[in-house]
This record gives structure tokens, C-alpha cells and sequence, in this order.
């Protein structure tokens, strides 16, 4: 045993990411499992004000989990069989699927190396190849927590009438800075329609399962509202008829995406220490940053330029803390020798047999599987401890050489 693992007072696993719950959380909780409330209250309402708030946009909608979110969101925006929209191949598969579950093709576009975040220079090449209209919309990912420049997307989608679906899934907190120096936070609705995110225990909020849509857009927001609850409405205003107190109206075919209450409740208290957990991931990166600076066999996942405010302040939201080398297998096995849980994000989406079952193939995007083939994410969550951090940098350094 080396000094740092018998310095370690446990042998706990360490996982990549994990969740966050202190006692106010449960007690948040506990109030609302003892109220009126077990589903559609107050709660919900309250969360989803503040997170609007949290992000700067006008509406937000919370739902059940961040597949239903964005699945809520290609409803909205109509997404069909005649449909044709652009993601990246580098993303959870659920910001592809939800085109699919409308009927609509998925069109992967490749990945900048340097960042593995959608290349908008591919993303132009791949419009330009088509004529005007034949493409509906692009769904940019926040990959890693590493904002996409939204301002750059926004341009090129009104060259093309292209509609945006930012998944923001690992960057809530995070920000770029946009060509009037403005900081300009991950689902904003400043420059996508519609952002989505998730609040599964590895990301930076938790609830359990849940998920949030914002936007500034107040008739998506209302469509939004709708189609979560089995396209019902009970505002007598949006109404054909009105047959008295208990009248609604299902005015098209919507789901149960309803979030409840008490997970509501457990959002808002998590929301309350988003910026702290922020700044320790933000910490953290900067830790393992430095210890990986100039080490021949370790390559950092770059990030862009433009989220680096005037004094050099990061904009980066940090779900993961990826690095690239040559012997993967090796350095995850190893890790998982010393119960150190490093974890691959992503396996490319249009690899997965069921896109292939679409006509996609190993090598139709050279970048991606590149990237694919020497990532690896190592544990990031702010209640990873400075002793575990530094194991983990022992054991990744000791096993590189
Ligand atoms: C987690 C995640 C989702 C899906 O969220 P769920 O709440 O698990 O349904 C979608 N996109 C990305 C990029 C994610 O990381």
C-alpha cells in the first residue's frame, strides 16, 4: 500500500458522480410528505420559479425527468415524420431519441476534438449540402458542462429557419461569454427556443428523477404546460367550450410527464447550494488540472475560449472531468482495482445497434469514435474530499507512469 491509500481513512468507492443530500434536503421533504400535496402542489410552482430564476429565463417547466423534457420539447416545436434534426454523436442517447419518439430522422454531425462539443463548422457544412428547409432543428449538448456558444448556433439556425433545443443536462450555473462580452447562462432562452435539463442523482441537482424545460417563448411555455399533463387544459380562456366548474378540454395527445411535489421540494432546497457546488466542481477541475499539466500521457478535454470571462474566470459547469489516453481499458480497470468508479461518457450514439439499424456505421464520424476510443471521466461531485481527489490522481498517475 502506498502513503496516500493508508492516509485514506476508508476504502470507500469512489464513484464519478454522486449526489448531495444534507438535512435540510430531508427536511424539505418530510414537510411536503406531510402536507395536502403528494403530487401536483405548490411545490412545483416554487421550484420552477426559482430554477427559472436560477438560469435567467423567463419560464421553466419542470417534468418528470430530462428524457421527458426533451421529448416535451420536440412535441412542442412539432417535430415529426418529415422532420430532419442535427445532434452529436458525443451525448447521452436521450438528446437523439426524443426526434425519434416524434417520428423524425436523427442527423449526427461530428465532434471538435479539441472540446468533443458539436462542430458548428461541420454543423454549416452539413446545411450548406442541402437545400433551405430540409433540415428542422439542431440540439447543441453542453457537453462535460463546457457551454456551447448559443450566439454562434443562433446565427447560423435563422440562416437556415432552424429551431434550437439546448440540452444543458450537465450545465446548470455554467455560461459563455457572447460577442458583447455579456455572460450569457445555459438556458437563458436567450438564443435557443427551448433547454433542457436533468435532475438524476450524477448531475448537479438531484431529485431523484426529474427533469426542467425553460424558455422565454410564452407560447411554447403554454404547449409545454399542456402536453405534460395528457394535453389537458383547465384554463377557461384556451377552451372551445365550457360546461361549468369541471370542464377541461384534452386538446391533443400530451403525457403524464407530471413531477411530484416532494421531489419539487427537494429540487428547491438542492437549488439553494447550486452555486456552492458549483464553485467546488469549478475547484476541483483546477486540482486535477494541475496535476495533469504537462504529463506526457494524460490529454485534458480542452474548453472553449469563449467561456473564460475578463479576469480568466471559468464558465465551465463541470458534470465531468474527462481525460484522454492511449491504454482506457487499462486505466479503468486499474482504477476499478482500487474502487475508483471512472466511468465513459460517450459510447457514440450512432454506434449503438439500434441507430445502426438506421443506416448509421463505425466510421461515419471519425472524430467522435476518435474521441471515444481515450476518454475517461474522472470522479467529479462536490462532496469528493481532498484525500479522494488525491488518491485518485496517485492512482492515474501510478498506473501512466
Ligand atoms: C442525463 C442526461 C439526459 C437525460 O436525463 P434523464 O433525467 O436521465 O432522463 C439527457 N441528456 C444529457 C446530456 C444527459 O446528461
Amino acid at each position: 500500500m502506498t502513503q496516500n491509500s493508508e492516509l485514506r481513512t476508508n476504502n470507500k468507492p469512489i464513484p464519478y458522480g454522486r449526489q448531495h443530500i444534507t438535512d435540510d434536503d430531508i427536511a424539505a421533504v418530510v414537510e411536503t410528505l406531510q402536507s395536502d400535496f403528494l403530487t401536483q402542489g405548490p411545490k412545483v410552482a416554487e421550484f420552477e420559479q426559482a430554477f427559472a430564476e436560477y438560469v435567467g429565463a423567463k419560464y421553466a417547466v419542470a417534468c418528470s425527468n430530462g428524457t421527458a423534457a426533451l421529448h416535451l420539447c420536440t412535441m412542442a416545436l412539432g417535430v415529426n415524420k418529415e422532420s430532419r434534426v442535427i445532434t452529436t454523436p458525443i451525448t447521452f442517447v436521450a438528446s437523439a431519441n426524443c426526434v425519434r419518439y416524434c417520428g423524425g430522422t436523427v442527423e449526427f454531425s461530428d465532434i471538435d476534438p479539441d472540446t468533443a462539443l458539436l462542430d458548428i463548422h461541420k454543423v454549416r457544412q452539413l446545411l450548406e449540402s442541402k437545400p433551405k428547409g430540409y433540415y428542422s432543428g439542431i440540439i447543441p449538448v453542453d457537453f462535460a458542462g463546457n457551454p456551447v456558444n448559443l450566439e454562434e448556433f443562433r446565427k447560423l439556425a435563422d440562416e437556415f429557419g432552424l429551431w434550437i433545443i439546448e440540452d444543458a443536462c450537465h450545465a446548470p450555473g455554467g455560461y459563455f461569454i457572447d460577442s458583447k462580452g455579456e455572460k450569457q447562462l445555459c438556458g437563458n432562452g436567450r438564443y435557443a427556443d427551448l433547454a433542457i435539463f436533468s435532475f438524476h442523482p450524477v448531475k448537479h441537482i438531484a431529485t431523484g428523477e426529474g427533469g426542467m424545460v425553460t424558455t422565454n417563448d410564452e407560447k411554447l411555455y403554454q404547449e409545454l404546460l399542456k402536453l405534460r399533463t395528457h394535453g389537458i387544459t383547465r384554463d377557461p380562456a384556451l377552451m372551445e367550450e365550457n360546461h361549468g366548474g369541471w370542464y377541461m378540454e384534452m386538446q391533443e395527445l400530451g403525457y403524464n410527464y407530471r413531477i411530484p411535489d416532494m421531489l419539487c421540494a427537494l429540487g428547491i432546497s438542492q437549488l439553494r447550494r447550486a452555486d456552492a457546488g458549483l464553485a467546488r466542481r469549478r475547484g476541483i477541475a483546477k486540482v486535477y488540472d494541475k496535476a495533469f499539466d504537462n504529463h506526457s500521457g494524460i490529454k485534458v478535454l480542452g474548453t472553449s475560449p469563449d467561456v473564460f470571462d475578463a479576469e480568466g474566470e471559468t464558465g465551465h459547469a463541470y458534470h465531468l472531468y474527462v481525460i484522454k489516453v492511449e491504454d482506457r481499458r487499462g486505466l479503468y480497470d486499474f482504477l476499478h482495482q482500487h474502487n475508483i468508479f471512472a466511468q465513459v461518457h460517450y459510447i457514440p450514439a450512432h454506434t449503438m445497434p439500434y441507430y445502426r439499424s438506421l443506416g448509421y456505421k463505425k466510421g461515419d464520424y471519425p472524430e467522435a469514435e476518435n474521441y471515444y476510443a481515450g476518454c475517461l471521466s474522472l470522479p467529479m461531485y462536490p462532496s469528493l474530499t481532498q484525500e479522494e481527489q488525491e488518491f485518485v490522481i496517485e492512482k492515474v498517475k501510478e498506473f501512466l507512469g
